[in-house]
């Protein structure tokens, strides 16, 4: 028997078209004789009824326990859910509703951005057999106590393919907004274009480095579990961005596969702060790190000089840098607004240049590089936010990736 898990984010649910379009894609499906799982997020973004950011809105995140947080969050999709079968109902299919935890999501203790630990899948798997269609409410779970925990932001993609791995279905189908994963995101650059076919790594790094467009904890479950991902348009009949090779099959025929370019996508994480530390007392620095461990800072782009230790954190995070910093009398000094961009490619190992040509585009356009670091598959630069989006369409046109 096939079975599929179709997942659909808070733009497709959000309005009445949106959820028609969702039906209509989901009964598509059921009428070529798939088992259907559903995963859906609240519906909308912010300022809509039941959008998680207007419940967060509705308390005081500050002062609210996590564990009575998560459950008010928990009901925007569950509402969302609920919405989403009545409209299946009035076509007349069958279907089933379950929260996260009745869909046996079982997580770690961690509120608001809890872990999941195992699953239980034998209600979905008895629904199924009972040949309905089974909605199950993205972003949360219930830890071995039975509280209900969520699982942060973008968590129902994460719920979308742990459930996969579970029920062991043949491919999830990750509905969003755009045409699939771009080049860049098409609301800074317009001209962006969708990447028809990716490896899951490639992907991950993409989405960790900030493209909103999936979870990375979601593609690195799907890498782990084999599953393939598709990243289809709700609002549209685009084929998507399919994600199935493991980067040496995919590197090898990616030739045969489409043009060959250095930069496969270009994306960005705004709030970060650069931090610059003067000190050479090593004493002291190896106390810092462990302050910023035990308060759960984490860094990135470290460079560690002998007179000066420079890194990034993020804008969240800086009250409780600063406190930590002052107490320990340092040196210091702080850049804000600043923005990671990040430029991918699984073509750029070995290959002299790509550097060269990032600080050649990014100053022709008179954009101040902070920092820079780099790995086998990506090259970062630290820029100023008010350059962000002078920047990504500079190295786009750069890396003809409009091309
Ligand atoms: P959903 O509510 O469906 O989960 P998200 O807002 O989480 O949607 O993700 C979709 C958004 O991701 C798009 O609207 C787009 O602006 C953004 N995005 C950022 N980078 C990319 C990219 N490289 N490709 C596609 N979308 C991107
Ligand atoms: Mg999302």
């Amino acid at each position: 028997m096939k079975t599929i898990v179709q997942k659909f984010g808070g733009t497709s649910v959000s309005s009445k078209e949106g959820r028609n379009r969702v039906t209509n894609k989901i009964i598509e499906k059921y009428d070529e004789g798939y088992k259907i799982v559903v995963v859906v997020s609240a519906m909308g973004r912010k300022g809509d009824p039941y959008a998680t950011d207007t419940l967060i809105n509705m308390v005081n995140p500050g002062k609210l326990p996590g564990k009575e947080m998560d459950l008010l969050l928990s009901c925007g999709e569950i509402i969302s859910a609920v919405v989403l079968a009545s409209h299946l109902c009035e076509k007349g299919y069958k279907v089933a509703v379950l929260s996260g935890a009745q869909a046996g999501i079982i997580t770690d203790n961690n509120f608001g951005n809890a872990e999941i630990i195992e699953i239980n899948p034998t209600n979905v798997i008895n629904l199924l057999n009972e040949d309905k269609i089974v909605i199950v409410a993205g972003f949360q779970g219930a830890n071995k106590e039975g509280e209900i925990t969520t699982l942060g932001r973008g968590g129902s993609d994460i719920s979308a393919v742990a459930i996969a791995s579970a029920i062991k279905c043949n491919y999830v189908e990750i509905y969003t907004d755009v045409d699939g994963i771009m080049t860049a995101d098409p609301n800074i650059v317009p001209n962006a274009r969708v990447l028809k076919r990716m490896c899951y790594s490639e992907v991950y790094q993409l989405a960790e480095d900030g493209a909103k467009v999936i979870h990375p904890r979601a593609v690195e479950l799907a890498q782990q579990y084999n599953i393939p991902l598709i990243i289809k348009n709700t609002y549209s009949d685009s084929e998507g961005t399919s994600i199935e090779e493991t980067n040496g099959n995919f590197i090898n025929n990616r030739r045969e596969l489409f043009n060959d370019k250095i930069i496969t996508a270009i994306t960005y994480m705004k709030d970060r702060i650069q931090v610059k530390v003067n000190t050479d007392d090593e004493e002291k620095i190896d106390k810092l790190m462990n302050e910023l461990t035990l308060n759960k800072i984490s860094l990135d782009l470290i460079n560690f000089f002998v007179e000066q230790k420079i890194f990034t954190i993020d804008k969240e995070d800086k009250d409780k840098l600063v406190t930590i910093l002052d107490q320990g009398k340092f040196d210091y000094e702080i850049v804000e607004n600043c923005c990671k961009i990040s430029a991918i490619g699984y073509k750029m190992r070995g290959v002299p240049g790509v550097m060269a040509r990032i600080v050649k585009a990014l100053s022709k356009e008179g954009i101040q590089i902070l920092q820079t670091s780099d790995s086998h598959n990506t090259i970062w630069c630290l820029i100023k936010e008010p350059d962000l989006d002078k920047a990504l369409k500079a190295l786009h046109s750069e890396f003809k990736l409009d091309e």
